[in-house]
């Protein structure tokens, strides 16, 4: 057996006494890990900023505070809709018939959880910890470029949950594939050119996959808007993480009235942010991941500059250290250039200029991808107006992406960016199938079972008028009265059919046509 089947298998093996335990229990064990992962915080932040080169403070505020602030949040989602529960089935099915209806959400069984490298520990608590919850065994497969964080994740796990209920594969692409191969289900977090490959895959093998994909956030300036909290927001939600972030704001849309006085601030803001390593304090951005990446925002500036974008900050490394990249701020972008229309995915923002918000609506639309995107204005009635009309998973006034870090909000984004969901109960789907079990409390078999008689085909005759004209049935007591006598007849004439033995000759007519 691989290594990777392996893995599989051992977690298969041990998920259905995880099952069995219990969702308080599971709750609990997961809730310990996740403290004893804030405990060792300072172990995970040496690790991050290693593997990732990603700024202590950032590295602190957006990934190792978060665990067991994820999971207590989870488990308020989780508990209510995990728990078995009565299903309103109609009323005749239940009064009539004696017929009532449960639902239970079963876990699939083992869940792969495919991770990229830019939260190189915060990357895994949307997937894993509902997972976990939900009664699943988890094989996580860390970015090639981040392992050991992933590693340390799962090792906090490994101490407290019971043996092989998480495992980790290590590797790169060819791991990633054959981890999709073996799972029950599968959550692949990365680019849009992988997570197409897996979805096929997962397809095929008719198992449930949420890929979570690239994005190209666009903001939008109103004239109304606070310019200075504006400013501020924009350029947080542009540079964190060095832009390293699926929910970054990658395209700002300011409206001509104010975009002198806007573009002015983001300049003056952008030219005086630090560069520099990430474990200095006082600097604010720090270097980029991978040389890889770091190409890809290169080639994107360059590519801007050469169709007439106008570099008003940054746009040059020259001075500066390994992967560093400095804030980048590009007035006079538009459409058709790749730092407009591509994930750039660094700390580089682009000003496209527009005469009101309905051009930077229809503007902002014009993206194959659709994960995010803000409205920055003081009236929330137009906010929310403007938001109705853009077409992305989430959408925030005076603000971007806040919503990753709450496990109640549905995460989710629509195009290239993916057609999976994190977070919320809608996220469930993923983890868990639904499970229907119908109970049947009734002596009477149901009258629509054999023998077929001329009882049957008037009962259903007169369904069809009660259901288009019931006036027309419960006015004419001849009619009703005929109704229910048939539907009294039918149990009858069902048990008696079945009583039959054998013993006693039959004088039941062969046909019975209406
Ligand atoms: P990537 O697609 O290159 O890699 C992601 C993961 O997939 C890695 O672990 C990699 O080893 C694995 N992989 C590669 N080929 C595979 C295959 N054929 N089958 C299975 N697994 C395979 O992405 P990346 O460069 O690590 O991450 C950056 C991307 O992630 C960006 O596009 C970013 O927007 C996206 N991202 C999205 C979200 C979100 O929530 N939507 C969050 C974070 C990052």
């Amino acid at each position: 057996m691989r290594p990777v089947e392996e893995l599989v298998t051992r977690a298969r093996a041990a998920q259905p006494a995880w099952q069995g335990i219990g969702f308080a229990a599971r709750a609990r064990l997961v809730k310990r890990a996740a403290a004893a992962m804030l405990a060792d915080h300072e172990a995970i932040l040496r690790l991050i900023r290693e593997e990732s080169g990603k700024h202590a403070i950032e590295a602190l505020m957006s990934e190792a505070l978060g665990p067991l602030d994820f999971v207590n949040g989870w488990i308020k989602v989780a508990r209510p809709e995990l728990r078995r529960r009565r299903l309103a089935i109609p009323l005749p099915f239940r009064l009539l018939m004696g017929k009532r209806a449960e639902l239970e959400r079963v876990p699939r069984g083992v869940v792969g959880v495919i991770s990229p490298w830019n939260y190189p520990l915060g990357v895994f608590f949307k997937p894993v910890f509902p997972a976990l919850l939900s009664g699943n065994a988890v094989v996580v497969k860390p970015s090639e470029h981040t392992p050991r964080c992933g590693a340390w994740f799962v090792e906090h796990l490994q101490r407290v949950l019971p043996v092989d209920v998480v495992q980790v594969a290590q590797g790169d692409g060819a791991v990633g594939r054959e981890l999709t191969e073996h799972v029950d289900a599968l959550v692949f977090t990365g680019s849009v050119a992988t997570g197409r490959k897996v979805a096929k895959r997962c397809g095929e093998r008719l198992i449930p996959v949420s890929v979570e994909l690239g994005g190209n956030d666009a903001a939008i300036v109103c004239a109304d808007a606070d310019l200075v909290r504006t400013a501020a927001g924009v350029t947080n939600w542009a540079l964190h993480n060095s832009g390293q972030n699926c929910g970054a704001i990658e395209r700002v849309y300011v409206v001509d009235a104010i975009a002198d006085r806007f573009v002015a601030m983001l300049r003056s803001a952008f030219a005086r942010l630090r560069v520099g390593p990430g474990a200095d304090l006082d600097v604010d951005v720090s270097p980029m991941n991978n040389a890889a990446q770091l190409a890809i925002v290169e080639a994107h500036v360059a590519d801007a500059v050469e169709k007439g974008a106008e570099v008003l900050v940054g746009g040059s490394r020259e001075g500066l250290g390994e992967l560093a990249y400095p804030p980048t701020l590009l007035d006079r972008c538009r459409h058709g250039m790749r730092v407009v229309d591509e994930e750039t995915f660094g700390p580089v923002l682009a000003v496209v200029r527009v005469r009101d918000e309905q051009e930077a609506v229809r503007l902002a639309n014009e993206s194959r991808y659709g994960l995010n995107a803000s409205i920055w204005t003081r009236d929330v009635a137009r906010g929310r107006a403007l938001a109705e009309r853009i077409d992305v998973g989430t959408v925030s006034l005076n603000n971007h992406a806040l919503t990753g870090a709450m496990p109640v909000c549905p995460w989710s984004g629509t195009k290239d960016s993916g057609s999976g969901v994190a977070n919320s109960a809608l996220a469930l789907q993923v983890f868990t199938r639904p499970k229907t079990l119908l109970i049947d409390t009734s002596s009477k078999p149901d009258p629509f079972w054999f023998p077929f008689d001329r009882d049957l085909w008037r009962i259903g005759k007169d369904t069809v008028d009660l259901l288009l004209r019931p006036l027309a049935v419960v006015l004419r007591p001849g009619r009703l009265l005929r109704f229910l006598a048939a539907g009294l007849r039918r149990p009858k004439t069902i048990r008696r059919f079945f009583a039959d033995d054998g013993r006693q000759p039959s004088n039941r007519r062969r046909s019975a046509r209406p």
